[in-house]
């Protein structure tokens, strides 16, 4: 028998299908979804790669395969095959999402298996290891790794960093790890302490929600729902009582939720109505043991529900029943990295092929979803009132143009600055959020205008007033701050723009006695002090939160019962098709954050675009609206849903070869797809046009990406790997959650 085999590589020009020869020893072992062991061009090392098919016979001489590592599900290496399509990317690449973490070879997952040997640990906190004293390179990174990921065995570490064994012994030594012959349980939840939850008699909305939902679950049925229903009005009790139906029916159930709202509050809602046994977590703060932990206990059938971020919709059940994604707006749902797949669409895929239910929630629907709902190719489900009857909050736009008219120059307008003192006053919370981090955002010479750069990227550098340093949000980078005009040597340099750590600056002069918290990158740092600045602004009722977007999502704070937007217009003034989109779902997801229980709640916006119908139909928290208003749009503009924007984006350190290939590709592009009705943009550099040394370029084409378009992409893309450039890599993304 003849195996087709695709080799695991990232080489693009080596995503395709060689035939082996099975030997006759292996001939019952090996199906579609084996991994295994290959020689390949230079026959001295062997080669991982994955049998995509059996057949008879083959028409080239082949060689043998040498050995089995695992087997995979062959539903698995149909996803990887589709996506790899559709998402223009290798084979190989796609299968390894839905590899158990952290495994690399049979021998190792006995090794993991087996509890009593060892793990590496730190021995002194990673914060107070002198990093003087350790020279070498790979211990640094060892040490990084190992910040994230301790109670990892050395073939582990071995094997996932490629760090070698001695590299970890020579840190033994000098007592900055240490081994301990413990054994451990490294399931995330198990020192969770949580009051068991029960079950609400839903309203006839949610009722009415549920059972369409059900009736698919219970006739083993694809159907594509969107439960649309404002902030409170209960989709998370519906989703509840789905998965318990689901695990009742004896199957599983996976639920996809932003990262960002991957909260303790969140899992604790989950373990207090289903048992910690039951629920799996998945997420990228995991360390990788605990990740693959969670992993063996999905595919041993131990758990039936995972939460998760967007690879979770991987997780290897056998038996699925339903998948939710909540916030299904989201924008984490699309990954920015290769493989850049929509865990929207590959849900789904699954659902299609698992005749199962796939329900999208959320307040503030994606323009495609809502659209397709509109078009009766995904079922709609509304929710219109709130579940606790909680109202909605009162919400006033503030016009920042007015305020400087009459003298107040602050960041803080008069109104918003009443009702803070107020609600100090009062004892009551209020969030304020700035979605720049940072103190100046920019930073500018007056006499000649010269704007500070980073030097690997050409994004302005922002100005951090803690370390006092200017630091490239993109690539790093820090240098001191700067007193002389770099370009004529003027002393004049201005710093403009506000970022977090000016606003905290400016509320403690304004209101000293309050106390304050802020919640950005910079402060959220170690593993979990992301729950711990949270816990501490409810437990200890701080007066005021300060955050970026990390404040925005899915918390519950009885007690919040102001907040106010410091400025809406950043993400409108972006460069960007979906800028009024995002603004408006920010907006109404900020606004959902005041007066979720009894008492009522008071948003204020500050804006400079008071007119922008994104920013009104927020104070509405009208939905409708907006949608009406933004889908005559984007069929004007011709922008999605009415097509697809093809991005084919060019990176490297060789200016002329990235010219001469995307003008390669461009008219190839143009040759071949314009009689799709694909129309081609020609190359150009990327707005953002240089980051981390390295020049980028683009290719964009707009039209409807159809199965046949993309078969003809690939096509032309094939021809480029095939000329093997040396310095420039290449990559496609469809509708691009970033155009910059
Ligand atoms: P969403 O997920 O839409 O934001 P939640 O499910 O979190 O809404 O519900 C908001 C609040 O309403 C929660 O405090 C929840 O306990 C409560 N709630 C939800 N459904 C019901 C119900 N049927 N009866 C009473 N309270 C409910
Ligand atoms: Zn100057
Ligand atoms: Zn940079």
């Amino acid at each position: 028998m003849i195996a087709e085999v695709i080799i695991d590589s990232r080489a693009k020009k080596l995503n395709r299908k060689f035939d082996y020869e099975i030997p006759k020893n292996l001939e019952d072992l090996i199906f579609v979804g084996s991994r295994v062991l290959v020689p390949f061009a230079n026959f001295k090392t062997l080669e991982q790669g994955y049998v995509i098919r059996i057949k008879e016979k083959t028409d080239f001489e082949v060689k043998q395969i040498a050995g089995l590592e695992e087997n995979l599900p062959e539903d698995k290496i149909n996803l990887a095959r589709w996506m790899a399509r559709k998402y223009f990317t290798n084979v190989s690449e796609c299968i390894k999402l839905m590899l158990t973490p952290g495994t690399k070879s049979k021998d190792q997952e006995k090794r993991v298996k087996d509890r009593t040997i060892n793990f590496v640990y730190l021995n002194i906190p990673y914060e107070e290891i002198d990093f003087e004293k350790i020279r070498g390179e790979k211990q640094k990174k060892l040490l990084q790794f190992l910040k994230k990921n301790e109670g990892l065995t050395i073939s582990e570490i071995e094997s996932i960093t490629e760090v070698s064994r001695a590299t970890v012994n020579s840190l033994i030594d000098k007592k900055i790890l240490k081994i301990e012959n413990k054994k451990i349980d490294r399931n995330p939840l198990i020192n969770k302490n949580v009051q068991t939850g029960k079950k609400l008699k839903l309203t006839e909305e949610q009722k009415e929600a549920y059972q369409a939902i059900e009736k698919a679950i219970d006739e083993n049925r694809y159907e594509e729902f969107l439960l649309y229903g404002v902030t409170g009005s209960g989709k998370t009790e519906v989703y509840l009582q789905l998965i318990e139906k689901t695990i009742k029916a004896n199957k599983s159930a996976i639920m996809l939720v932003p990262e960002i709202s991957l909260t303790p509050q969140m899992i604790d809602r989950f373990v207090s109505r289903f048992s910690k046994e039951q629920v799996a977590v998945l997420h990228s703060k995991l360390s990788i043991g605990e990740r693959h932990d969670e992993w063996e206990r999905i595919k041993n059938n131990d758990a039936k529900i995972v939460i998760g971020a967007r690879s979770a919709i991987f997780a290897p059940f056998e038996n699925l029943g339903l998948i939710i994604i909540d916030e299904e707006h989201d924008m984490s749902y699309k990954s920015e990295g290769a493989p850049r797949y929509s865990a929207k669409e590959v849900a789904s895929f699954i659902g299609k092929s698992k005749k199962i239910p796939v329900v999208l929630g959320s307040a503030t629907p994606d323009l495609n979803t809502f659209y397709n709902a509109e078009k009766g190719r995904i079922t709609k489900l509304s929710l219109t009132k709130r579940a606790n009857n909680s109202k909605l909050p009162d919400v006033t736009i503030v016009d920042l143009k007015q305020e400087l008219a009459v003298g107040n120059k602050s960041m803080i307008s008069n109104l918003l600055y009443d009702e803070i003192e107020n609600n100090i006053k009062n004892k009551k919370q209020t969030i304020l959020f700035l979605n720049r981090r940072g103190y100046s955002t920019f930073i500018m010479c007056r006499d000649c205008g010269y704007t500070l750069k980073c030097p690997n990227c050409n994004i302005s550098l922002t100005y951090h007033r803690t370390n006092n340093l200017l630091k490239c949000h993109y690539c790093g980078h820090t240098q001191k701050v700067v007193t002389i005009c770099p370009n004529c040597n003027s002393t004049k340099i201005r710093y403009f723009g506000t970022g977090t750590q000016k606003l905290e600056q400016e509320i403690h002069k304004l209101f000293p006695r309050a106390s304050i918290i802020r919640m950005d990158i910079d402060t959220v740092t170690k593993k979990n002090s992301h729950e711990q600045i949270l816990n501490t602004f409810k437990n200890e009722n701080i007066d005021i939160l300060i955050g970026t977007q990390m404040v925005v999502k899915g918390h519950h704070f009885p007690n919040v019962t102001l907040v106010g937007v410091i400025a809406a217009d950043g993400s409108l003034n972006q460069d960007d098709f979906r800028a009024n989109e995002k603004t408006f779902q920010i907006l109404t997801q900020v606004a959902g954050r005041a007066g979720r229980e009894k008492l009522p709640g008071k948003v204020i916006i500050q804006t400079y675009n008071p007119n922008s119908f994104a920013i009104e139909c927020s104070k509405e928290q009208n939905y409708d609206i907006f949608y009406n208003t933004e889908i005559i749009l984007r069929k004007q503009l011709k922008y999605p849903p009415f097509c697809d924007i093809i991005m084919i984006g060019f990176s490297g350190e060789n200016e002329k070869e990235i010219k001469d290939s995307s003008t390669y590709v461009y008219n190839l592009m143009r040759k071949n797809l314009e009689k799709y009705d694909i129309k081609v943009f020609p190359a150009m550099p990327s707005p953002i046009d240089k980051i981390q040394n390295k020049l980028r370029w683009r290719i964009i084409a707009k039209g409807k990406v159809t199965p046949e378009v993309t078969i003809i992409l690939n096509k032309c893309l094939q021809n480029i790997y095939e000329k093997n450039l040396k310095y420039t890599g290449i990559y496609v993304d469809v509708n691009p959650n970033n155009m910059m």
